[in-house]
C-alpha cells in the first residue's frame, strides 16, 4: 500500500540515476498512455526527480514528465549499480511477469514498476493541479485553510487527496494517534489547539516513520492493526472501526475532539 512515505522513498530510489539517458522502455499495454510514453521515453534523459503527495515525477530534458502513481500494490525497484533497498527487495515477491513499466538506462541499469494489481499509473505530464497541499510541508494555517468547512469525519477528509496529497490510511491512523485527536471529529471543527497537536505530530512522526522505512513503521503498525492491544499510551481498549471506507485503529480515551 504504497502511502507517499512509500512515494518519498522511490523518489530517492531514483536520485542516482538523474543524468542518465534513456536507451529503451517497455510498458504494459493496459496502461492508457502506453503508447504516447514509448514514443516519447527513448532518447531523453533523466533530469529530475519530484514528488507531490504520492505521486513520483521524473522530469526529462525536453520538459515533459513522466508521472508514476503506484496504486495499492506497485513498487519501484532500481536495479544495478544504484542503491536497492534491500528490505524492501527481500520482503515481497519480485516476479518479472509483473514488471509493468521497464526503464533500461544507457549504462544497462534498470528502472522498473512491479505490480501484481496492474493498478500502478504511469502517464505523461500528469496533471496534479486538483491535489492539496504536499503532508510533509503542512503549517497549522495550511491545515486549518484545507479542513475549514468540512463536516465529514477528520479521517475521511484527511484521506482525500484534493485536500492534503499524501496520507494513506496506516499515516493517518498514526499521526492521529500521536496528536490524540479522534478520526471520527468533523474535520472542521478542530479548534487550534487540536490543529497544533496534528501538525505537530505530521511534522514530527512522519519524517521519522521515513527515516524508518515507510508506513508501517509507526506505533500502530501493521501487529498493532492486526491484534488491536490496548493502547500503548494509557492502556485503554482501542478500537477497529470503519471510517471513510477504510479499516481505522484508534483510541477512544486519549483521542479527543
Ligand atoms: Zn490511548
Amino acid at each position: 500500500m504504497p502511502e507517499g512515505l512509500e512515494a518519498e522513498i522511490y523518489r530517492r530510489a531514483i536520485e542516482p540515476v538523474v543524468g542518465r539517458d534513456i536507451v529503451a522502455i517497455e510498458v504494459d499495454d493496459h496502461q492508457a498512455m502506453a503508447v504516447e510514453l514509448g514514443r516519447v521515453l527513448p532518447g531523453r534523459r533523466i533530469v529530475g526527480a519530484r514528488r507531490r503527495g504520492k505521486h513520483v515525477l521524473v522530469d526529462l530534458d525536453d520538459d515533459h514528465v513522466l508521472g508514476l502513481h503506484f496504486g495499492m500494490t506497485g513498487r519501484l525497484i532500481v536495479d544495478g549499480a544504484a542503491a536497492i533497498d534491500r528490505l524492501e527487495y527481500a520482503s515481497g515477491r519480485d516476479d518479472p511477469a509483473w514488471n509493468r513499466l521497464v526503464v533500461t538506462l544507457a549504462d544497462g541499469e534498470v528502472v522498473r514498476v512491479n505490480d501484481p494489481r496492474r493498478w500502478a499509473v504511469f502517464t505523461l505530464d500528469p496533471d496534479l493541479s486538483r491535489l492539496g497541499p504536499d503532508f510533509l510541508t503542512l503549517t497549522i494555517d495550511v491545515v486549518r485553510d484545507r479542513l475549514a468547512g468540512r463536516r465529514a469525519a477528520l479521517k475521511a477528509i484527511l484521506l482525500d487527496q484534493s485536500v492534503i496529497a499524501g496520507f494513506g490510511n496506516m499515516c493517518v491512523d498514526e499521526v492521529l494517534w500521536q496528536a490524540g485527536v479522534s478520526p471520527l471529529t468533523p474535520a472542521g471543527s478542530l479548534d487550534d489547539e487540536l490543529l497544533g497537536r496534528l501538525v505537530e505530530a505530521a511534522g514530527e512522526h512522519l519524517p521519522a516513520m521515513l527515516e524508518r522505512g515507510g508506513s508501517h513503521t509507526g506505533t500502530i503498525d501493521p501487529e498493532v492493526r492486526a491484534s488491536v492491544p490496548p493502547c500503548p499510551r494509557d492502556g485503554a481498549a482501542m478500537r477497529r472501526d470503519t471510517v471513510g471506507g477504510r479499516t481505522t485503529i484508534w483510541c477512544p480515551v486519549h483521542q479527543v475532539g
